[in-house]
């Protein structure tokens, strides 16, 4: 019989499961019992369901079993609905590519999406102000329907069935790790068990389950997390009138940061975040004063000092002095007219991160290893960058004919992800913090670090670079 290792999904990981030297990348001779995938993901959230079907696309991986578990059902978009969803995503250009490269953006263009040029994020203490744009008014990112992102990945998973078996209403229970002393009979892959009893092998496990993430659990990986004292309300709105409507708004005010995106000419999404009992109070609140409370989120001035008004305005001077025709000017947001019934739905918001990736036939992607407020607008492309890496350590290991759960490419992506992610993340808290204070002298530490920083182009463009990976 094959020793192993039971670690349940609520117990911390055997000690023997760290990383390092452990699980030698060796070839079984023992008969499995179940079917031995070489790659599982476990979770089919868009980051799941994407590295899925970016496996499946991959030249180098013509001849792979690759499984996918979700614990949901399917989510069948049988034909596009007039009504938007109030659930979306920014999406950089970055991810665009990641979706291009296995064929899922040909079908999200041929849905519906909308392009942004601009971003202009201010301050609702200050006259502060960053625009971000590009000179040759290139696409800066788009805003599409999680609904319309799956339903590609869908389509695209479908394209490649021969290879990527998707099991919904699967829930994964329990991993078992290879024995860390292996003998002749004893299995060499992780064992997955189902929420049926049902058992299966694979080489790699992905854990993708999402930021309560059992795989992560199960490994008894550490994950420093936080909630923040906010909640997001998202709600789908009508503008006054028809625009370009080609910039995404976010203004930063005491309580939290709210952000308009666009959708079409007419509509924008809303992610308002804020405290959880104004959150609250704003998803019960009637539909005209609901609206009220957005317009004036956009165009008050309440939190204003003249003492911070005058200090701006004298760096404002002085930068239009040094840099006469460079600075960009302040655009005014649309205002909203009305929000679609039932569109309001709050999310808490919370941080976390893995401190560790990997493990021996084991990576985390996505929100099992990250979580981020949606601020920066930045989650699932992270996962999506996430995606990108470890597809392509993987796809190199499988033309060398390596063993795809072998520690030394999976550290190589771990090391490549938590670089940029950890920036993110910290950058990410750190405006949270920053701009959830009217305390004068933090305020006009960010008034004249946002009215410098939109003056010096170069560093807005390696911000611009960052943020579009
Ligand atoms: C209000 C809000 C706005 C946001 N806006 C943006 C944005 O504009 N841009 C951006 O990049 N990001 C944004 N994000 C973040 C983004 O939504 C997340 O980062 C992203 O959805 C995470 O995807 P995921 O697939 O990693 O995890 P999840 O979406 O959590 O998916 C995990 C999946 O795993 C499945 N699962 C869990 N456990 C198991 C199990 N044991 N067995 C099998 N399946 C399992 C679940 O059913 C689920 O389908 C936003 C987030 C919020 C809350």
């Amino acid at each position: 019989m094959a020793a192993r290792v039971a670690v349940s999904l609520l117990g911390a990981g055997p000690a023997a499961a760290r990383r390092g030297t452990l699980f030698p990348c060796r070839r079984w001779s023992g008969a499995p019992a179940d079917i031995v995938y070489d790659v599982v993901v476990s979770g089919g959230g868009l980051v799941g369901a994407a590295m899925a079907c970016a496996l499946g696309h991959d030249i180098h991986f013509h001849d792979k079993k690759i499984l996918l578990l979700e614990a949901g059902p399917k989510k069948v978009l049988e034909r596009l609905p007039e009504t938007y969803s109030n659930r979306v995503s920014s999406i950089s250009p970055g991810s665009a590519t990641l979706l291009s490269s296995f064929g899922a953006w040909d079908h999200i263009s041929s849905m519906r999406h909308r392009a942004f040029r601009r971003m202009q994020v201010w301050d609702g203490c200050s006259e502060a102000l960053i625009m971000f744009d590009k000179d040759d008014l290139g696409d800066m990112g788009y805003i599409v329907e999680n609904d319309v992102i799956m339903h590609a990945l869908n389509k695209q998973l479908e394209a490649v069935s021969e290879r990527v078996t998707v099991l919904y209403r699967s829930k994964a229970v329990g991993y078992t790790w290879p024995s860390p002393f292996p003998t002749v009979d004893s299995s060499p892959w992780v064992q997955i068990t189902l929420g049926d009893g049902s058992t299966l092998q694979t080489k790699l496990l992905i854990g993708a389950d999402g930021h309560n993430s059992g795989v992560r659990q199960a490994a008894g990986i550490q994950n420093v997390s936080w909630n923040y004292d906010q909640s997001a309300v998202v709600a789908t709105l009508h503008l006054s009138e028809a625009t370009e409507n080609n910039v995404a708004w976010q203004r930063f005010l005491p309580s939290g940061p709210i952000a308009l995106l666009p959708l079409s000419d007419t509509l924008s999404s809303l992610v308002w975040s804020t405290s959880h009992e104004h959150a609250a109070e704003l998803v019960s609140m009637d539909e005209e004063q609901f609206v009220d409370a957005i317009n004036s989120a956009f165009w008050s001035d309440v939190n204003h000092t003249d003492f911070i008004d005058s200090a701006g305005a004298m760096l404002q001077h002085a930068v239009s002095l040094l840099r006469p025709t460079k600075v960009s000017a302040r655009q005014l947001p649309p205002s909203v007219a009305k929000v679609d019934a039932r569109s309001r739905v709050l999310f808490p918001l919370g941080l976390g991160h893995a401190a560790e990736y990997v493990r021996p036939r084991l990576a985390l992607i996505g929100d099992a290893a990250h979580r981020v407020h949606p601020l920066a607008g930045q989650g699932v492309n992270m996962g999506f960058g996430d995606i990108a890496s470890l597809v392509h350590y993987l796809s190199t290991a499988a033309f060398n004919g390596k063993d795809l759960g072998c520690i030394s490419h999976l550290t190589a992506y771990e090391t490549d992800r938590q670089r940029h992610n950890t920036a993110l993340l910290a950058a990410t808290d750190l405006l949270k913090r920053l701009y959830s204070t009217r305390a004068t002298p933090l305020v006009l530490l960010r008034t004249w670090g946002l009215q410098a920083t939109n003056a010096l182009s170069p560093l807005k463009e390696q911000i611009m670079a960052f943020a579009s990976k």
